[in-house]
């Protein structure tokens, strides 16, 4: 049987999605690719159908142990053979289901990392296993934003299965640096890339309204669609859902403060529909498949760029106009702060989460097209989407060259060695300890802004860190720097302009 013909018998479609048949073809010659789809464009056939045609067994890694038995239900329903080996099972039921694959019962075999780096692989490399498929493939490099140890354990094993299998790896979101990284792990020679652009995704930033004011608002405007309400904690996940049930919406919960059952539950009403909208953290969403999820927004600010993209794109599976918002507020993205400095990870990654925390300060303040923004950041070209709320934003743009020469001199007469609070500080003209301690009340530009508040003059920088005038480097402490675009400006070469800034239906207070 051809794939095309598998793509039909077996999982009924009849065409193949960008992408796929090249991944297919890959394997099938026994080469190694990196498959890089954005969530929903259909990763598991891509090793599924080859699967089929293979003669011995493929072995799915996957770190998705919750959605495991749903994958492999999915598949059997399909009258395709395959089964899962994680820590939910017993010993025996373990050994039961390797000799069903030593004997080729089944043709797909879930494996979770962990499980690898125990002793049950020499009991995998006794099995004639043709294909490996490393899901969530981004999870083994150090420069992704959900790097897991025995992931990259895993790599060293791979190698040595005396099968020689050929090796997929596939995953949604990966950065040009960690495609290379993935690649080099896994000896990939292959890689196939399908557009990340989202066209059915309309972009939304929201900034420093009163975010359950907005919330209540938009759920009445759309109370007949499903979505997901992404917030950073269990207690902010806890406190908007009793919000909003007070408010008689069909909402429920999920949160890893749950018992397994409450997850099961929820999960279930709102792939049912039964409750029309999810409020979670971040540890829900991996895997799910649910198609009519026409909004996704996040109550507070995720920590990466790849995080956002991939939680975001859980709107609009099917295709059908969808949204994706950020609601930004400066505060939580101090809370973020907290979180990665509090956090015993070490220097070096947290520098890293720093820096990608950094990126989303940018996204919410670029002026850019946000899809386009979002692209570059993957390496990708793209032309403006015309639906993001910055494509859409028809206010009159400001000339604030005058403005952005009097940030760009302060940052130069600090020496370019301090960071944006110091620098507002200094623009202001506060007399905070900091600014006597170095004189900088001595600067010319000493209170040269200090008609705006502190947070506005914040706002700026950041306004001009994400359009290049300022680079902003360095972890916990993000140095300012003035770029040689920003030296055009200090030069009067080059004009910068801004959209006129919103006034907030409903400030929230000031937080310096
Ligand atoms: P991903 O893992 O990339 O997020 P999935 O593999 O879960 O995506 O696929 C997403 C959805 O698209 C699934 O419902 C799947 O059955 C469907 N799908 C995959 N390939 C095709 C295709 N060629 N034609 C139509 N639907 C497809």
């Amino acid at each position: 049987m051809t794939p095309q013909e598998l793509l039909k018998i077996k999982f009924g479609y009849d065409s193949f999605r960008p992408g796929q048949a090249t991944a297919i073809n890959d394997i099938l010659a026994h080469k190694n690719v990196l498959t890089i789809m954005p969530t929903g464009g259909g990763k598991s056939l891509c090793y599924q159908i080859p699967a089929l045609l293979l003669d011995g067994v493929t072995l799915v890694v996957s770190p998705l142990i919750a959605l495991m038995k749903d994958q492999v239900d999915a598949l059997n329903e399909n009258g395709i053979p395959a089964t899962f080996i994680n820590s939910t099972l017993s010993f025996d039921e373990i050994d039961n289901r390797f000799k069903q694959a030593k004997n080729s019962e089944v043709k797909l075999l879930y494996v979770s990392p962990e499980r690898l780096d125990s002793g049950a692989f020499s009991q995998l490399a006794a099995l004639p296993i043709d294909l490996v498929a490393v899901d969530e493939a981004h999870c083994i490099s150090q420069w992704g934003h959900d790097f897991r140890p025995s992931y990259l354990a895993l790599t060293n094993h791979l190698h040595q299965l005396p099968s020689h299998p050929a090796i997929i790896a596939l995953t949604a979101t990966a950065t040009p640096r960690v495609a290379e990284d993935i690649k080099a792990r896994l000896g990939l020679s292959e890689e196939v890339k399908t557009g990340f652009e989202r066209d059915n995704l309309a972009f939304k930033v929201v900034k420093n309204q009163d975010s359950d004011r907005y919330l209540l608002d938009y759920l009445k405007l759309n109370s007949d669609q499903s979505g997901i309400i992404y917030a950073s904690t269990r207690k902010e996940v806890e406190r908007l859902t009793r919000l909003l049930q007070k408010y008689h919406f069909s909402v429920t919960m999920y949160h890893g403060g749950l018992s397994r059952d409450e997850r099961r539950q929820n999960q279930d009403d709102f792939l049912y529909d039964r409750a029309l909208v999810m409020v979670a953290t971040n540890a829900f969403g991996m895997g799910i498949d649910k198609s009519n999820v026409r909004f996704v927004i996040h109550d507070s600010i995720p920590g990466s760029l790849e995080a956002y993209y991939q939680e975001a794109g859980r709107a609009g599976r099917d295709g059908l106009p969808s949204e994706a918002i950020l609601l930004f507020k400066m505060a939580d993205v101090q809370t973020q702060h907290f979180f990665i400095e509090q956090s015993d990870r070490n220097e070096q990654v947290k520098e890293r989460e720093f820096q990608k925390l950094q990126t989303m300060v940018q996204y919410a303040n670029t002026e850019e097209c946000l899809q386009q923004f979002i692209l570059h950041y993957f390496g990708e070209e793209g032309p403006t989407c015309g639906r993001c709320s910055n494509c859409l934003d028809t206010r009159e743009s400001q000339d604030i060259t005058v403005e952005t020469q009097k940030v760009l001199s302060c940052v130069r007469r600090m020496n370019e060695h301090f960071g944006k609070t110091l620098v507002a500080q200094v623009l202001a003209g506060s007399k905070d300890q900091k600014v006597m301690k170095f004189h900088f009340n001595t600067l010319s530009t000493y209170g040269i802004m200090q008609d705006q508040s502190k947070r506005q003059i914040t706002e700026l920088i950041d306004y001009l860190t994400a359009a290049g005038y300022l680079t902003a480097e360095g972890g916990q402490f993000p140095v300012l720097k003035v770029t040689p675009l920003g030296l055009t400006v200090l030069t009067g070469q080059q004009k910068v302009s801004r959209k006129v800034a919103v006034q907030a239906t409903k400030a929230l207070p000031e937080n310096d």
